[in-house]
């Protein structure tokens, strides 16, 4: 159950956690008409962090232009916002939520200016995603009997509320059928992505992960495993992974603001590789928990700090 927090910034304003309420008739609950991002701020010895603050919030702004909204607010805005919400809610460590919805007003599939666009903030104290344990021994996963969403559908590029229609189906399935997490194949039958995680495969030392032509969000942890595997002389590739390089790579692993760097230990009960985390996952966290939790230099410029108030929690 999510712990709620104080407050909610919406619009340009700090509304009580109890307030921030939607009508029923709004756009967004019968067409999905929504698009979000996703943050962690991580504690570190200096104070709370956001990780790739501008990156996420670019693209938030992305998300709504492909679907038409204007969000009238900018980048810094955004970043700004969201420090001061974390900082008013006196969190240590959180996860973000920003929120754009076309709201109450017209009630056809056609939004008009009769429906406004409302953009929320909301911040809350969150754990591991797929388990702290996930991060070290790998999660068991499927492939999913559902195709990700295809080109010319809806856009992958764009992290939209209704993009995740396609994510729960994925995610039930692998559920009830026992697995941590379901891999989506794309329209063509190559590797696209989980249903919250972008996926990367390793190979003779050599890091591939699907192209975002692949159906894929351009996960900012994707992108930062890009960098840093680089950064590392670790040759990484965006190429098509055919479904069964999946189970011949020595490693497999996802990659989320949610689930960080989790190993993925087992493919349709196929072991990959030793069948748990391997070196290369284990390097790229290693560095990714240093940046993030403050303990290695910032190198790369990711972490937006955010001042504490005094009788921070
Ligand atoms: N793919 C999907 C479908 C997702 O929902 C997410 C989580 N936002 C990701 C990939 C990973 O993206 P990021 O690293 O930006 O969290």
């Amino acid at each position: 159950m999510i712990k709620a927090t104080g407050k909610i910034w919406h619009n340009g304003k700090l509304i009580n956690w109890d307030d921030a309420k939607i009508h029923v008739l709004a756009h967004v609950t019968s067409y999905g008409s929504s698009v979000f991002e996703g943050l962690r701020c991580y504690e570190t010895a200096r104070g709370p962090a956001i990780f790739r603050a501008r990156e996420h919030m670019r693209r938030l702004i992305d998300s709504g232009k492909i679907y038409r909204m204007h969000i009238p607010f900018s980048i810094d805005a955004l970043v700004e916002a969201s420090v001061e919400l974390i900082r008013v809610n006196q969190l240590r460590s959180c996860y973000l939520r920003p929120l754009v919805l076309r709201g109450y007003g017209n009630v056809g599939v056609l939004a008009t200016e009769e429906n406004p666009i409302e953009t929320y903030i909301a911040c809350w104290e969150w754990g591991k995603y797929l388990g702290e344990e996930a991060l070290n021994q790998g999660v068991d996963v499927c492939i999913s009997s559902w195709t990700r969403i295809a080109p010319n559908t809806l856009p992958a590029l764009a992290k939209a509320g209704a993009n995740y229609m396609n994510s729960q189906l994925i995610r039930m399935e692998a559920h009830v059928n026992g697995y941590a997490e379901g891999i989506a194949l794309d329209d063509s039958g190559y590797v696209s992505e989980g249903s919250g995680e972008n996926i990367f495969v390793v190979r003779d030392g050599r890091i591939i992960t699907p192209p975002l032509g692949a159906s894929v969000l351009p996960g900012i942890t994707r992108d930062t495993i890009l960098q840093l595997a680089r950064s590392l002389g670790i040759e990484i590739v965006e190429a098509p992974v055919p479904r069964e390089l999946l189970y011949i790579a020595d490693e497999v692993f996802f990659t989320g603001t949610a689930a960080e760097i989790t190993p993925i230990r087992s493919v349709d009960r196929i072991q990959v590789g030793a069948g748990h985390r391997g070196p290369v996952a284990e390097k790229l966290q290693k560095e990714f928990f240093g940046i993030v939790e403050g303990k290695a230099a910032d190198r790369f410029g990711w972490l937006t700090p955010v001042p504490e108030t005094v009788g921070v929690k």
